[in-house]
């Protein structure tokens, strides 16, 4: 079996690619500027630095490629990367002959040698050129490799849990969207992280697909190119999937169809965030975070390597690691990993969150459903010829009710999510053929071209863990909570929850912050977590008045299957029991299927008055508030922000605020002076107050107007910098390119000026023009201050606060 299938084509067609432009840049070495190649080098033998220890934990083999590599991309002298080519090449030689993976790689290998020594005896004329041209590649082979050699690593097997454990700071488990993301994170703060993930290959089953604009946000400034624009790239076209169609069947009646897109022609909503919403399934997101986590020296993803169990000292956390045997003849096995700290983002079923000994609580299980994941290119035909795209479909009819998500419909990629009702039913009855038939019910269409991919039981269920750090572990994404899907808050809780720790984590090991700082993580993302699973199981209710107007009750139907299970009735054989049940479902089925006329007329009402599920929840993504935590607060301050979080109407707008605790919100801006804080990002990627944090590593920025007090903050901030250690970053976000220049304002060198490009920052800061705000790495706003009294006391006190210092 290969190693890497989901993933495996779209890199080969990469590394093709890559090998190709290497040849084609070879033939241009001589007008490639030698200037471009130093940059390209220091800019990739900086993090490789900062590269791990060799593993004890891997193979021989992998571990002499792994130092040849980063040498090699380090240094680049020819000889040692011919070397690491060749000792890559023996890595992969190793594996079964039968895995295309490996073959596809030795191929590659070969090419790069074959291109190595053309450009060894064309050297003389230009090797500047020559390293610009095989840098990307070499930084290629080496993730690509990594992730095999990770994977081949049960050569490792051997050298088990007695030897001495490899030692790095950040151990995540899970490879899943929230694990990678704090892996990222962690990477773009300078951190090495060790991921573990113990699927050997990526899941192709799709599960999240709606991204809110807060989690592309943290996306945008992730990964070269930025996840974001790499969404927006793969995503479908929002004509596929800006409605929620109601209908008695996919290609049957439409009962109503709900634009949750009204007025706009994109997804993006400008005046609130530099990103759009996005439609993008999980298992088309996952290989675009997965290439970046490759891409990124500092970290070393470990694709079929289990967190087995792990212990936990006042210095450190030991993990004891379970390597798959099977995948790239690996004969599995198992060794040690010791750290400083633990993200556990092994999902809701991962198992890390009982071993800490941390319970949950919530509503608990709310429904049990089948996903039957399936491909019919003629559906998303029929369906794009009637005009009735969207992004879920709301079926029920006498054989069959279900949700379906469409996540492509060009291709014709969709997930049925269907009830079932255990213990008198189970996944077993929903064998691949029964599966295609319920499709062809849901789709009205008997006769349906179809390919039934996967079929997976899951339970739909609110619960919210009681605390998300127990000493040095760290509960991350879905082992912290789980919602239902209907809001769409799962993995967009989880990218921020990461984002939120990953600064923290990435602070105190830099010896910026004090250990108190990562105190706060629960205290600010377990309210969000709490507020989003209650938000999330009122949507489900919502959900459910379509169904209930038409006189399918899921609540009624689980009390049915209850009683049918109870012990009471155990002396009526099993079979029996579950025919009462799917009879009397059908029975429900065809009474709700004839949709008399009181029933339309109701059904239209709800639909008139936006009474169903909604999609967006700017409000919520957007405008959550911590009130609590790693902050500043002034006098007033609390007080504000309760009164900004009174609970307000369902729909009410997202609005904007620079309160204590609030994520610093969107302006378009333009950058006039790069200052320290831009020098090194480049002014391009800079076009939103957002992107500002962003690029301020674990530094925190001090955001500031043209006004007399300019220079006094400038002098606060290099003073709050050198008593705290902590990097202040002044930014002055100035109205006009005259005032910037304008008078005895010039801002120091150091300081980073941009301009409000469409004057929106004026109308959103809401403190004086003399003022200041302080803001933290993930944007969130953690003191602000109206410009009068000593600033210099004041910032620094700020600044230790927020630091826990
Ligand atoms: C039908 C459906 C639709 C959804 N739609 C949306 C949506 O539109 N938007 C949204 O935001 N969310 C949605 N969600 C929720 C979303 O899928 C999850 O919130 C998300 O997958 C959580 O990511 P995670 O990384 O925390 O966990 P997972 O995705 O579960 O990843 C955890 C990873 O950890 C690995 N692992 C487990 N144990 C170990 C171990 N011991 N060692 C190493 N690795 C381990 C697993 O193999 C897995 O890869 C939906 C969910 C469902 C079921």
């Amino acid at each position: 079996m290969s190693q890497v299938p989901a993933q495996e084509h779209p890199a080969r067609e990469d590394d093709e690619q890559l090998a190709l432009a290497v040849g084609s840049e070879l033939r241009k070495k001589k007008r490639a500027a030698s200037q471009a190649a130093k940059k390209d080098i220091s800019k990739g033998a900086a993090p490789l630095k900062a590269s791990p220890a060799p593993s004890a934990s891997v193979s021989r083999q992998s571990q002499a490629f792994r130092q040849a590599w980063r040498k090699t991309a380090g240094e680049l002298s020819e000889e040692e990367q011919r070397t690491a080519v060749l000792q890559a090449l023996e890595v992969f030689r190793q594996l079964p002959p039968a895995s295309s993976y490996a073959q596809h790689r030795i191929r590659v290998l070969e090419k790069a040698l074959a291109l190595l020594d053309k450009a060894g005896s064309e050297r003389s004329s230009g090797p500047a050129a020559f390293l610009a041209a095989a840098l990307p590649l070499c930084r290629r082979l080496h993730s690509s490799a990594l992730a095999a050699a990770s994977a081949a690593a049960p050569g490792a097997a051997s050298t088990a849990a007695h030897a001495a454990p490899e030692e790095v700071p950040v151990v995540i488990a899970g490879g899943g969207p929230t694990g990678l993301t704090t892996a990222l994170l962690l990477a773009k703060y300078g951190v090495r992280s060790v991921v573990l993930e113990k699927r050997q290959t990526l899941t192709d089953h799709p599960q999240a697909h709606f991204i809110n604009m807060r989690c592309m946000e943290v996306f945008r400034s992730l990964g070269d190119p930025d996840i974001a624009s790499q969404v927006v790239a793969h995503m479908p076209p929002l004509e596929q999937w800006r409605r929620f169609v109601y209908c008695t069947g996919m290609t049957g009646e439409v009962l109503g169809m709900v634009d949750h897109f009204k007025g706009q022609t994109s997804p993006y909503q400008p005046a609130i965030s530099p990103e759009p919403v996005a439609h993008l399934a999980q298992h088309r997101l996952l290989p675009l975070l997965v290439d970046a986590a490759l891409k990124e020296p500092a970290i070393d993803l470990r694709m079929g390597h289990s967190l087995r169990s792990f212990s936990q000292s006042p210095t450190g956390i030991s993990a004891v690691v379970d390597v798959a045997s099977g995948g790239a003849g690996s004969s599995g096995g198992i060794y040690r990993l010791s750290g400083q700290y633990l993200a556990a983002a092994d999902g809701a079923r991962g198992g890390l969150r009982q071993q800490l000994g941390v319970g949950m609580g919530g509503p608990g299980a709310i429904q049990h459903l089948i996903n039957i994941h399936f491909v019919s290119p003629e559906l998303g035909r029929v369906l794009r010829a009637g005009g009735r795209e969207g992004m879920l479909y709301f079926v029920f009819n006498s054989q069959a009710i279900a949700v379906v998500v469409a996540h492509n419909i060009s291709e014709g990629e969709f997930v049925a999510q269907v009830p079932y009702f255990p213990p008198l039913q189970s996944g077993a009855d929903f064998t691949p053929q029964r599966c295609a038939e319920i499709v062809r019910q849901v789709a009205k269409r008997s006769d349906l071209e179809l390919e039934v991919r996967t079929v997976r039981p899951w339970t739909m269920a609110g619960r919210v863990a009681h605390t998300y750090q127990q000493g040095r572990a760290f509960l991350v994404g879905d082992a912290a909570h789980a919602f239902p899907p209907s809001g769409a808050f799962g993995m967009n809780t989880g990218v921020c929850d990461a984002h939120n720790l990953a600064w923290k984590l990435a602070a105190v090991l830099q010896g910026r912050a004090g250990p108190g700082l990562l105190d706060t993580y629960t205290a600010e993302r377990k309210p969000v977590g709490t507020a989003n699973c209650m938000l999330s199981v009122a949507n489900f209710n919502e959900a459910l008045r379509v169904p209930q107007i038409m006189g399918l009750d899921y609540k009624a139907a689980n009390l049915l299957s209850d009683v049918l299970a109870a012990p009471v009735l155990s002396w009526l054989p099993p079979d029996a029991r579950k025919t009462v049940l799917e009879t009397t479902m059908n029975v429900g089925k065809a009474a709700a299927s004839p949709i008399r006329r009181l029933r339309r007329s109701e059904l239209a009402e709800v639909f008139e008055h936006g009474e169903t599920l909604r999609l967006q929840f700017p409000k919520e993504d957007l405008g959550y508030v911590y009130s609590q935590g790693a902050m500043c607060h002034g006098p007033g301050d609390a007080a504000a922000v309760a009164e900004y979080q009174r609970p307000k109407k369902r729909d009410a707008p997202y609005t904007p605020t620079t309160l204590v605790g609030a994520r610093l919100p969107h302006a378009p801006i333009r950058v006039r002076q790069a200052g320290r804080l831009l020098a090194e990002v480049g002014s391009q990627a800079v076009a939103s107050t957002v992107d500002l944090p962003a690029a301020a590593g674990t530094g925190l920025v001090l955001l500031l107007s043209e006004s007399s007090q300019q220079g006094g903050w400038e002098a606060a901030a290099a003073a709050a910098e050198a008593a705290t250690g902590v990097p202040v970053l002044p930014v002055i976000v100035a109205q006009s390119a005259a005032a910037i220049s304008s008078g005895g304002n010039a801002a120091g060198e150091r300081t980073t000026v941009v301009q409000d490009a469409e004057g929106a920052w004026l109308r959103l800061r809401a403190i004086p023009q003399e003022g200041a705000l302080l803001v933290r790495p993930d944007g969130h706003i953690a003191w602000r201050h109206g410009g009068q009294g000593d600033l210099a006391n004041e910032l620094q006190r700020a600044v230790h606060t927020v630091m826990c210092k």
